[in-house]
């Protein structure tokens, strides 16, 4: 699920990687290129544009962002959008002030109600509830049956209307098992209702005059995320058809392409509760958006960094940068390794390139650097007298010797750490231009 997409949004990320900072015309054509990989995953367009619209302008206004690179910023506005998509918050199912709560499930024949029903009443089971199944798919010949295995597996008692006694009518059975739930102390009833294999005026009216003969707290509506652009429509027809409380998405291990499972919510303007993984019945969980987002953009590791980071680089460091920058204050040696000891604090050096503000800025400079290359700059500076580590203009011949010397390195070490060094301050500088700073951002002193 969801692989084809993921690679191509990975695909996009990766060409951010190496910009500096973001214009506009970045902006605009990694959201054209997002727009494509979401169209291209079955997406509901209606549901592209609005995603594309405001990743355009989160991302335009989120430029000055200091804790985070640009490959890094747009990354996590996607996820927050993919999340938004995905309906936020994780909604829990309401239950009803008077037991039994009472659950309709509705979607097209084959959508897996009847195998959800069974997830279900094990999982609300073992929460210490006593469901009751309800077989009110009269309609496909053998989910009287099938529900009837499915609820000896997950040891909940099903309600089902006796074979040839006369109770051939789903509204009448879905309405007798309310009673039965009440006289053996149910306290959660599950209807399973027939589908179709394509939507039909019946089936809708069958599935409203049940749902108004239960009274349900919950009507699901089950859908298939492998069907495609097909989800929309029939969303549609139950949302207008039945009224749905929520949605639950069955058949997430299958390698759709996904954009059921991204367009549902929008369309119903209803929460995805829970998703369905596989045929067994443990196959089933609570739906989290989140979770769901970051299995999209495939880079769960990548946004624990990216928070991290954001944690890591706290508030007193973000002022301090800022204020040096702000103020046109120059950046020295002393400043590059503050910030490469603050790097190294956080863990592996390679996993933390360009984490830090400004280091996105440094990113080429520190790509070579492995950890033993950061203990040897470290050394190279440690070397230097404070006013060289402030001035390295003066760093003749002599003084770079003495240095490579006294940290056990060769001269030309020294002299790449300083080339580095004066390009990291060049950047710097712009930066601070770029900040609205006069003279590049160099206060005279
Ligand atoms: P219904 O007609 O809506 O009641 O659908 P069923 O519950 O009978 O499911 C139709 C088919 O899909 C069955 O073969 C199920 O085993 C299968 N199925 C249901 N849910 C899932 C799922 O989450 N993953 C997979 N792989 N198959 C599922």
């Amino acid at each position: 699920m969801f692989d084809t997409l993921s690679d191509r949004l990975s695909g996009i990320f990766s060409k951010l990687r190496s910009k500096g900072r973001l214009t506009d015309a970045d902006v605009d054509a990694t959201a054209r290129e997002i727009r494509l990989a979401l169209l291209e995953a079955d997406v509901a367009l209606p549901v592209v544009k609005a995603f594309i619209f405001r990743l355009k302008e989160r991302a335009r206004g989120a430029q000055v962002s200091q804790a985070l690179n640009p490959a890094q910023q747009i990354i996590k506005i996607v996820h927050e959008e993919l999340v938004a998509v995905l309906g936020g918050e994780a909604r829990r199912l309401q239950f009803a002030k008077q037991p039994p709560t009472v659950i309709m499930l509705a979607g097209l024949q084959g959508s897996g109600k009847t195998t959800l029903a069974g997830k279900l009443a094990r999982w609300l089971k073992a929460q210490g509830n006593q469901p009751l199944l309800v077989a009110c798919d009269l309609q496909r010949p053998n989910a009287v049956n099938q529900l009837q295995v499915l609820g000896q597996r997950a040891g909940v008692e099903v309600y089902a209307p006796e074979p040839g006694n006369g109770t051939g009518d789903p509204v009448q059975v879905a309405k007798d098992s309310i009673e039965h739930a009440r006289r053996h102390m149910r306290d959660i009833v599950i209807v399973d209702t027939a589908g179709r294999l394509g939507i039909d005026t019946e089936m809708m009216a069958q599935a409203a005059a049940i749902r108004d003969a239960v009274n349900p707290d919950e009507v699901i509506f089950v859908i298939d995320a492998m069907v495609g652009q097909d989800a929309v429509a029939t969303a549609e027809a139950f949302r207008d058809g039945v009224g749905i409380t929520g949605v639950v998405l069955s058949k997430l291990d299958g390698d759709a392409r996904g954009g059921a499972a991204l367009s549902v919510r929008e369309v119903t303007g209803q929460p995805i509760l829970f998703a369905s993984t596989g045929e067994k019945l443990e196959d089933f969980d609570v739906f989290h958006p989140d979770r769901m987002a970051s299995r999209i953009l495939g880079m769960g590791d990548v946004l624990t960094l990216i928070e991290q980071a954001e944690q890591a680089f706290d508030e007193d460091q973000k002022e301090k940068m800022a204020a040096k920058l702000l103020g046109g204050e120059q950046f020295t040696l002393e400043d590059f390794l503050d910030q490469l000891i603050a790097v190294r604090r956080m863990g592996p050096i390679a996993n933390l390139l360009g984490m830090m503000p400004g280091m996105g800025q440094m990113k080429d400079q520190l790509a070579e650097l492995d950890d033993s290359h950061f203990d040897k700059v470290t050394a190279i500076i440690r070397s230097m007298t404070p006013g060289e580590r402030t001035t390295p203009k003066i760093l003749n011949g002599s003084r770079r010797a003495r240095i490579a010397r006294g940290s056990g390195v060769t001269v030309t070490d020294v002299n790449q750490l300083l080339n580095r060094f004066e390009q990291a301050q060049k950047m710097m500088k712009q930066m601070g231009g770029m900040m609205g700073l006069p003279g590049g951002g160099r206060r005279k002193a």
